[in-house]
């Protein structure tokens, strides 16, 4: 299965045990608890000699599916699936990190996980160093002896800026810090994380995996790649080798956290698994046209996506994301009002903070996901007021593009 293409593992990769009923698609097992045949039984399981379902806080047959399919789609080693983005983060972190360790971070980051970092995290005792996600030097210099995890996004948004992995890899290998990512945007379809050294990815499976935003979901892939006995937080576990990031998240941070994963969310992210290269490839290919459109239109300013040969990151992209360029895309008109106008004069695209539907969304970042923010943090994450967010959808192209057409007219004489 391994060698297959993606779009067939994504369809045929399977838990690791058949439906009793050979159901094509893996059902859904919606119930709490699980019963046994005996004391016995349900001792061994409780000890951990046997591996059986017995509570869904814990595992469920469908969770288990899914995370053996995202598992299969990263190539990685093993899956935690939890209740949302923020869950897998927030439980991947604390997985590794005591009070006194610090995170070095992109400084251009999802605004709930900036302040995680901030407000959650800080107080606890551990801290965040955030520097920009595109200078490696950089990230060396803010690594220490207490960092154990450099975190990045494979394309940060709304700046869209993409990360060296390969060459941030080798530093953190150096210096035995793991390398996780947040994937959310990229998908396993886009970036083979393992492939650029990660040694931990996490998704935000609400997004495209879902099937367009149909759910809300997380996962935390390990990729099998790291020595964890280099990780204090899991010294408990050192003598589970390769497993010992998973065991441990499994029997303490994942269950005790209770972030767990409603089955019906796993079942429609299976759905969504099945036919993400589907989408991926229209949304990737529409957001291409619409940023070349942009670019063309008196009104634009700029436009921000990896895709257009004015990007900085763009061959860095070609390298890393399959030859794709991901579905979001971000643009400068002259000021705030136009901003306004444009979002107001839409008519098929949808004003919506959400990325990753089949719809196409769009938003004005500073005054709606970032409006917590000062000016000064604006400004050093690179947000400017006029600065416009579009989640590409499945549409039809030449719908988007006429609706941003009609929508660009009434800001022309601006
Ligand atoms: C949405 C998102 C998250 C958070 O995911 P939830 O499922 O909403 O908790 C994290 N990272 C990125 C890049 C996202 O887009």
């Amino acid at each position: 299965m391994k060698t297959a293409g993606f779009a067939t593992r994504a369809v045929h990769a399977s838990g690791p045990k058949k439906d009793t009923h050979r159901a094509l698609r893996f059902p859904l097992y919606a119930g709490a608890a699980f019963d046994f045949e005996s004391a016995e039984a349900m001792a061994d399981t409780f000890s951990g000699r046997r591996a059986a379902h017995a509570y869904s806080r814990i595992s469920n047959p469908t969770v288990e599916a899914l995370e053996r399919k995202m598992t299969v789609l990263e190539t990685g080693m093993a899956t935690v699936a939890v209740s949302s983005g923020m869950a897998a983060i927030t439980a991947a972190l604390l997985n590794l990190l005591t009070a006194g360790d610090n995170i070095v971070a992109a400084s251009s980051l999802f605004g709930g996980t900036y302040s995680l970092f901030q407000n959650v995290f800080e107080p606890l005792g551990i801290s965040t160093r955030f520097v920009p996600a595109d200078d490696v030097r950089a990230i060396e210099g803010a690594i220490d002896y207490h960092t154990r995890v450099v975190f990045l996004e494979t394309i940060s948004n709304p700046c869209m800026i993409v990360p060296d992995f390969a060459a941030i890899a080798e530093i953190a290998r150096k210096n035995n810090v793991v390398l996780m990512a947040d994937s959310t945007v990229t998908t396993p379809y886009l970036f083979n994380a393992g492939q650029f050294g990660l040694n931990v990815v996490v998704h935000s499976t609400t997004k495209y995996v879902s099937g367009g935003a149909t759910s809300m979901g997380g996962v935390i892939v390990d990729l099998g790649n790291f020595d964890w006995t280099r990780i204090p937080a899991l010294k408990d576990y050192h003598r589970f080798k390769e497993m010992a990031f998973i065991a441990r998240l499994r029997k303490e941070v994942y269950r005790e956290t209770g972030s767990c994963l409603s089955p019906h969310n796993a079942y429609l992210q299976i759905l969504g698994l099945e036919t993400l290269s589907l989408r991926m490839d229209r949304i990737c290919g529409n957001a291409q046209a619409i940023a070349e459109f942009l670019e063309a239109q008196n009104a634009v300013r700029s436009v921000l996506y990896p895709g257009l040969d004015s990007s900085p990151f763009h061959d860095l992209a070609r390298r890393q994301f399959n030859g794709r360029y991901g579905g979001v895309l971000s643009f400068n008109l002259p000021d705030r009002a136009g901003c306004f106008s444009f979002l107001n004069a839409l008519s098929i695209i949808r004003r919506a903070s959400n990325l990753g539907d089949n719809k196409t969304l769009a938003l004005h970042p500073a005054s709606t996901i970032f409006a917590g923010f000062t000016g000064a943090e604006l400004k050093s994450i690179g947000i400017d007021d006029t600065l416009i967010r579009i989640s590409v959808g499945i549409e039809d192209r030449e719908d988007l593009i006429d609706d941003i057409r009609a929508a660009l007219k009434g800001i022309e004489n601006v």
